[in-house]
């Protein structure tokens, strides 16, 4: 058997991957595991012969993606924001949508430099909102919270992995887990699918824990629980940043209103979708 080139080899993998629209990119990723190159290596060197050992290893990982199984749990990593995050089964693959989160939340923080503010984010599965803002300000202090020990282990990992020292880690549900004293911002990416929503028989949904997917109510169980009890833990003029979906913008901005928010306002993300709704707890005496 004559050996392919990694140009041939991405043709047909993209062949293979026909129909998905990730097929390219994905094709792109597993071929760079397979042969430890970068994607600009890949391109740089379309002529690179596979050994035998490559191929098998690249025909492994792509055929586990042909039986639909996610490219992140795949390869266990993820990019999210300026992080290489580690990635199982455990917790929900971090989505481009979220980083309007991060974004929102160090917006509204203002320059860096500015305050050392009590973070938490509920929920943190990867870790992804939680690491991103604390790498981005060291001098916060941030809170991860997520009801699955599994997951905990997973973002915990990815803190060590990735040398932050200014987050810290606690188990249960919601703001339950939350310790005394009041938080400047508490942030989330709840679980927002109704139970029975057609999407979650697609894609990568269908490998991902259903815990982090799907809420009673039409979707919007957790995103209530959150809105009612958050208030008990942010500071005055603190803030509530929501992902939910982008037809629960409406439904979140009452919950805001009726949990005593003030402010409240929903953002688009990058597909110009409602995404993320936030409030801030008024000042007392203003
Ligand atoms: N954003 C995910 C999706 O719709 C859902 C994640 C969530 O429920 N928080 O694919």
């Amino acid at each position: 058997m004559s050996a392919i080139s990694s140009g041939q080899a991405l043709r047909m993998a993209q062949h293979a991957l026909f129909g998905s629209d990730t097929a390219q990119i994905d094709a792109e990723l597993l071929l760079c595991a397979a042969l430890g190159a970068t994607r600009a290596g890949l391109y740089a060197w379309p002529e690179r012969p596979l050994t035998p050992a490559e191929r098998g290893r690249f025909e492994s990982l792509l055929e586990r993606r042909i039986l639909g199984e996610p490219v992140a749990y795949i390869l266990e990593e993820r990019e999210f924001w300026t992080l290489r995050l580690r990635v199982t089964p455990a917790v929900l693959i971090p989505r481009p949508e979220t980083e309007l989160l991060v974004e929102t939340a160090l917006t509204l923080a203002g320059p860096a430099g500015a305050e050392a503010l009590r973070v938490a984010d509920l929920g943190t599965g990867s870790g992804a909102i939680a690491l991103s803002l604390a790498s981005e300000r060291p001098h916060w202090q941030v809170l991860a919270t997520d009801q699955s020990v599994a997951a905990l282990q997973v973002a915990s990992d990815n803190a060590v992995r990735l040398g932050l020292h200014n987050v810290s880690f606690r188990q249960g549900s919601w703001c339950e887990a939350l310790p005394e004293g009041l938080f400047d911002m508490i942030l989330s990416n709840p679980p927002y699918i109704a139970p029975g929503d057609a999407h979650l028989g697609q894609g990568d949904l269908r490998f991902e824990p259903s815990s982090a997917l799907i809420s009673a109510e039409q979707g919007l169980a957790d995103l209530r629980a959150i809105c009612h009890a958050a208030p008990r833990h942010l500071a005055p003029g603190g803030w509530l940043l929501l992902e939910h979906g982008f037809e629960q913008g409406t439904a979140v901005r009452q919950l805001l209103d009726e949990s005593g928010f003030s402010g409240v306002r929903t953002l688009a993300d990058l597909n110009a979708l409602p995404r993320v709704s936030l409030a801030c707890l008024e000042v007392l005496g203003e």
